[in-house]
C-alpha cells in the first residue's frame, strides 16, 4: 500500500498557471482569495488528507461498514477522522456564511475535495452529498426549515442524503411509488422504501436529513407528479436538537464491489413526517440542483482515484526491475527498472495525460459554478451557467470513464502484484467503478449532453463551448512552437462542429439517432476538451521554459505529456467521429430476439 501524497505542485499549476484562479476570484468580488490564501488552504487540506484521512482508507476497504440491529457501524477510524474534519471547519468550507459556513466559493470544493477523496473516497461520501443537499435547501427550502437545518448541516454535525432510487425506479424516476400524504398540520406523512441510499444510516452524526422524492395523492403520473420532502431521521426538539425518532429505518446495507466504507442503505419510511421543499409536483426541478452539484463531485471522484493510481504506478515502475530495456540497460544490475520499457512508459503517460488533463477540465467547470452565482455582470452569469450545463455531463462521464481506464491501467503496471490486494491498487478500480453508474449512468449523461444540452438548445450550448476553444485557437494561431497542437485542435473543433450538424440533421428525421450517437459524441467532446486543456498546458509551459525556471523538468514533463496526448491519445477522437457517421442503423438492425 503506497502512502498518499497530495499533488500540490500539480494543483497549484492548474489553479494558478492554467486557470488564473486569483483573477477569477477577483472578478467575482473576492480579491481576498489571492494565490497566497489559496495555497495556504491547500497546504492545510493536504496535511489533513495525508495525516488524518488517508490512514483510514485501508481499514475502510478491508473491514467496511457493519450492520447490527438496524444500526450502521462505520469502519475503524472513520468517526474520529469525521469529528476532526468537522472540528477543523472543513465541512463548512464552502457553506453559506449566513448559516455558519466559511463562505468560500464552490470551486474550492474541487481541489480541496480532490485531496480528501483521494485520501479515502468512501469516507468523503458521508460529507460529500451533504454539501449538495445544503445547496438544494438554500435555494428551495422555506425560511424556517433553513434556520432549523442548515446551521447543523453546514457545520457537518448532521449529514444529508438524496433518496430517489426505488427497486422498480432507477434511471426512470417517473416510476417511483413512495407516497406523501398531507397530515392536516402543514406537513406530510411519507411511506415507501428507497434503495441504494448513500449514507442513509451511519454512526458519524446525531441526525441524518433525508431529501426524499415522493408522490402526493392524485399527482399526475410520471415525472410531473413528483414532489420533494425533507425527512429527518430524528425530529428536532424545541431546542433544535435530535428528538423523537421519525419512522425512518435502515432495512439493509448492501455488499458491494468497492467503496466498502460507504454505507449504501435500504431506507424504509413508515409514516415519517416530512416537510415539502419547493412547490408540489415540482420536486425534480429542486432535486436537479442537488444532482447537478453532485455530478461534478462524482467527476472529481474519478479524477481523485485516478491520481492515486498514477502515484502508485510511478512508485512501482521506479522500483520494480524486470528484463532489459530495448536501448540497453543499466550496467551492474540484473535487470532494468520497468519504467524504462516503452510499453510501461505508454501506460504511465496514458495515466498522466488523462489525470492531469481531467484535473484542468474538472476545476474549470468548478469555476463556472462561482461565475454563474456571483459574477457582477448578468450576461457573464448567464454564459457561465450555460457553460456549466454543457460541461456537467462531460465532467461526470468522461472523467469517471477516464478514472476507470487509469485505475485499470494502474493494475496492469503492477502486473500480477496489481491484482493482489496487498499493493492496494485494485481498490482504486473497485472504488471508482461506481462513479460511472450513480448520479445518472454515463450512458444517460451522454443522452443529456447530446439530446438536452446540444440539440435541445438548438446548438447554442455547443456553439458556446466551441467558441471558447475556437478563441484559444485564434489567439494562438501562427505560433511556430505550438504548431504540433493548435492546428490539430482547430481541425478537431471543425470536425466536431460538422459532425454535430450531421447528427442533428439525422436526429430530426429519426429520434433513435440521438441514443445511438450519444456515448461516442460525449467521448469525442471529452477528447476535444482535453485537447484544449493540453494545448493550454503546452502554451504555458513553452512560455515558462523561456523564463529559465528553476524547475525546468516540471515544464519539460508537461510538454512531453502534451505531445503524448496529442499524438497517442487524441487519435481516439477519430474513431468516435467514424462511429458517429455510421449512424443508428448498425445499432438498431439486430432484432431484440436475435441477440443470442
Ligand atoms: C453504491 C451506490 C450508491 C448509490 N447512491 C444513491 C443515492 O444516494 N441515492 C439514490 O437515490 N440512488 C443511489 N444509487 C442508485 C443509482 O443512482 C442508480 O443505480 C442509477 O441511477 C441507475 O439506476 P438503476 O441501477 O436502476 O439502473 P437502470 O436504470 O435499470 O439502468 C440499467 C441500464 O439501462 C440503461 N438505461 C436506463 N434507462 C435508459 C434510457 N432511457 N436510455 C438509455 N439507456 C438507459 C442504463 O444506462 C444502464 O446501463 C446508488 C447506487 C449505488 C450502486
Amino acid at each position: 500500500m503506497y502512502p498518499y501524497r497530495a499533488p500540490l505542485r500539480e494543483i497549484r499549476f492548474t489553479l494558478h498557471e492554467i486557470l488564473h484562479a486569483a483573477h477569477h476570484y477577483a472578478d467575482i468580488g473576492r480579491e481576498d482569495l489571492n494565490a497566497e490564501f489559496i495555497d495556504s488552504v491547500l497546504e492545510e487540506a493536504a496535511r489533513f488528507a495525508e495525516g488524518v484521512v488517508a490512514p483510514t482508507n485501508e481499514a475502510g476497504d478491508r473491514i467496511g461498514v457493519r450492520f447490527e440491529d438496524g444500526q450502521v457501524i462505520t469502519p475503524p477510524g472513520f468517526k474520529d477522522a469525521y469529528e476532526r474534519f468537522v472540528e477543523a471547519g472543513w465541512a463548512a468550507l464552502c457553506g453559506p456564511e449566513e448559516f455558519g459556513g466559511q463562505g468560500l466559493p464552490e470551486s474550492f470544493g474541487g481541489p480541496v475535495g480532490e485531496l480528501f477523496v483521494s485520501a479515502n473516497m468512501s469516507w468523503k461520501m458521508y460529507s460529500g452529498l451533504t454539501d449538495s443537499a445544503v445547496l438544494c435547501l438554500e435555494r428551495h427550502a422555506p425560511e424556517h426549515l433553513k434556520q432549523l437545518y442548515l446551521p447543523k448541516m453546514v457545520a457537518g454535525t448532521w449529514t444529508g442524503t438524496m433518496c430517489l432510487t426505488e427497486s422498480q425506479s432507477g434511471t426512470d424516476l417517473g416510476l417511483l411509488r413512495t407516497r406523501a400524504e398531507p397530515d392536516g398540520e402543514g406537513t406530510y406523512r411519507i411511506n415507501g422504501t428507497k434503495i441504494f441510499i448513500t449514507s442513509g444510516e451511519h454512526d458519524l452524526t446525531g441526525n441524518i436529513v433525508h431529501l426524499v422524492l415522493a408522490r402526493l395523492p392524485d399527482a399526475p403520473a410520471g415525472t410531473r407528479g413528483i414532489s420533494l420532502f425533507l425527512v429527518p431521521k430524528y425530529l428536532p426538539d424545541a431546542a433544535g436538537e435530535p428528538g423523537e425518532p421519525n419512522g425512518v429505518s435502515c432495512g439493509r446495507v448492501e455488499e458491494k464491489m468497492g467503496i466498502h466504507g460507504s454505507a449504501t442503505c435500504v431506507i424504509n419510511f413508515q409514516n415519517a413526517r416530512g416537510w415539502l421543499i419547493g412547490e408540489e409536483n415540482a420536486g425534480l426541478k429542486c432535486m436537479f440542483v442537488m444532482m447537478n452539484h453532485a455530478r461534478l463531485w462524482v467527476g472529481l471522484q474519478g479524477l481523485a482515484q485516478a491520481e492515486r493510481s498514477l502515484q502508485a504506478s510511478l512508485a512501482y515502475a521506479r522500483e520494480r526491475r524486470q528484463g532489459r530495456a530495448a536501448r540497453g540497460g543499466e550496467a551492474g544490475t540484473p535487470a532494468d527498472l520497468i519504467i524504462l520499457h516503452s510499453d510501461v512508459r505508454r501506460m504511465l503517460l496514458t495515466q498522466k495525460a488523462l489525470v492531469e488533463g481531467s484535473r484542468i477540465l474538472t476545476y474549470f467547470a468548478g469555476l463556472q459554478m462561482d461565475k454563474a452565482a456571483y459574477h457582477p455582470d448578468p450576461e457573464e452569469r448567464r454564459k457561465a451557467g450555460d457553460l456549466l450545463a454543457i460541461l456537467t455531463p462531460i465532467v461526470k462521464s468522461f472523467v469517471t470513464d477516464a478514472g476507470v481506464e487509469v485505475t485499470s491501467t494502474g493494475i496492469q503496471v503492477h502486473g500480477g502484484h496489481g491484482y493482489i490486494r496487498e499493493t492496494g491498487v485494485e481498490q482504486f478500480l473497485r472504488d471508482t467503478r461506481i462513479a460511472c453508474i450513480y448520479e445518472g449512468t454515463n450512458g444517460v449523461q451522454a443522452l443529456d449532453l447530446l439530446g438536452r444540452k446540444v440539440l435541445g438548445s438548438g446548438g447554442q450550448l455547443a456553439r458556446l463551448l466551441g467558441g471558447l476553444i475556437g478563441a484559444f485557437c485564434q489567439n494562438h494561431a501562427g505560433y511556430e512552437e505550438l504548431s504540433d497542437y493548435v492546428p490539430r485542435l482547430a481541425g478537431l473543433l471543425k470536425a466536431w462542429s460538422e459532425v454535430t450538424e450531421r447528427v442533428a440533421q439525422r436526429a430530426a428525421r429519426d429520434p433513435e439517432e440521438v441514443g445511438a450517437a450519444a456515448v461516442d459524441y460525449l467521448q469525442l467532446t471529452g477528447y476535444l476538451c482535453l485537447a484544449w486543456c493540453w494545448a493550454k498546458v503546452a502554451a504555458v509551459s513553452i512560455a515558462a521554459l523561456k523564463r529559465e525556471p528553476a524547475d525546468r523538468g516540471f515544464y519539460e514533463a508537461k510538454l512531453a505529456t502534451a505531445r503524448f496526448y496529442f499524438t497517442r491519445l487524441l487519435p481516439r477522437a477519430d474513431a468516435h467521429l467514424d462511429a458517429l457517421d455510421a449512424g443508428a442503423e448498425p445499432v438498431m438492425a439486430l432484432a431484440a430476439e436475435h441477440f443470442g
